[in-house]
């Protein structure tokens, strides 16, 4: 089969090595005889398969030894609304940063639960800039700052963890998570859904400050509650088991390439060179400020918009999938997350370039 690379931005590409290790343990892991699928949650082996995959996360990032780490169901969505639900604590409102699509998202989540006060936003750019910090009105007495790091539809993305001003920072790091290093004591909650950078659909992983835990708003769902989550090994349901490993295999591959570091270093060659492509030529335009623009979400529009469709099928034909930018907006996107090799990038442009030189 013809190499194919897949720019979906979720449920996204998996590293080769992740799928092959899957694969060889997929009818018994180990010397078990028996599946990860089939394993009971309770189980030895399955146990020493999770506490496995949150060292190693903890490891990888530098997450503190009084922040706990969390595997839970229902992706980020979920967290929307349990953020606020575990970290209101009684103030009168919360203070959120809006970015675009995701942190509308998570906006709306939480004004189920009360008074949501939006410190900046960047409507008025059409979600193409981030305000400067400078021009942010956070309420002081709120319970928390909430931002989206990465906008995976917009391609916008924080260079650095803002100023919280002394409130709790909380951030949805669903699509950059793991991508660069990030100074985890800066926040009070960090959540973000599996299927970028940690492999599997369904799961979130939550890295929480304890001080923070225990005064969840009164009829909050067990589920939901971090406290409780965090006192039963994210066990208080059954968790999502099969991608629990999965994101322990994608944590092993990460380690073996070095860690966040490198990884971050080719993130950063891969975007470059993607972006230098697009805005080579006026055929390709990226609308994003080059200062916040996305290592991990690219979206882009053909100065033709007619020509996109064919864009996407000779893509396609050349076995570049999933390129089409998400159905709210349109254009294209290519995600090069983690798991995509700079050959991925490359193909890409060399694809782009030859499109151009036929179409343009
Ligand atoms: N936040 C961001 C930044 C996302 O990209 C996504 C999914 N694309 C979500 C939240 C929602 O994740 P889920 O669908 O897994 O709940």
């Amino acid at each position: 089969m013809a190499t194919i690379y897949n720019f979906s931005a979720g449920p996204a590409i998996l590293p080769a090595p992740v799928l092959e290790r899957a694969r060889e343990e997929l009818r018994g892991w180990r010397s078990t005889g028996v599946s990860v699928m089939e394993m009971s949650h309770r189980s030895e082996d399955f146990i020493g398969i999770s506490e496995k995959a949150e060292a190693d996360l903890r490891a990888l990032l530098g997450v503190p030894a009084d922040y706990k780490v969390l595997f839970l169901a229902g992706g980020a969505s979920a967290q929307f609304a349990a953020a606020p639900l575990n970290l209101w604590r009684g103030k009168t409102q919360v203070s959120y940063v809006s970015t675009g699509y995701w942190s509308e998202k998570a906006i709306a989540e939480a004004r189920l639960y009360g008074q949501v006060q939006v410190a900046a936003s960047g409507k008025d750019s059409k979600f193409t800039t981030i305000p400067p910090r400078a021009s942010w009105n956070v309420d002081r007495d709120a319970a928390y700052l909430h931002y989206t790091a990465n906008e995976t539809i917009g391609g916008v993305e924080f260079q650095d963890a803002p100023e919280a001003d002394g409130l709790p920072l909380v951030a949805d790091m669903s699509s950059n998570i793991l991508s660069r290093p990030v100074d985890v004591r800066r926040f009070g909650l960090i959540y973000a859904s599996a299927q970028k950078n940690l492999g599997l659909a369904g799961l979130a992983v939550v890295i929480v400050r304890e001080d923070l835990l225990g005064k969840a708003l009164p009829g909050t769902p067990s589920i939901f509650d971090y406290k409780r989550q965090a006192d039963n090994g994210s066990m208080v349901n059954t968790p999502p088991t099969y991608a629990w490993y999965v994101a322990g295999l994608v944590l092993d591959w990460l380690g073996e390439q070095g860690g966040i570091k490198a990884i971050e270093a080719r993130n950063i060659r891969k975007a470059a060179k993607l972006y230098a492509a697009i805005d080579a030529a006026p055929f390709y335009s990226n609308p994003v400020d080059p200062a916040v623009r996305s290592r991990m979400n690219v979206p882009f529009h053909l100065a033709d918009a007619k020509l996109e469709a064919l864009f996407l099928a000779e893509a396609k034909e050349a076995g570049l999938v999933y390129l089409e930018g998400h159905r709210s907006v349109g254009g294209l996107r290519a995600s090069i997350y983690n798991a995509m090799p700079e050959e991925g990038v490359e193909a890409l442009i060399s694809f782009m370039h030859e499109f151009e030189r036929r179409r343009g």
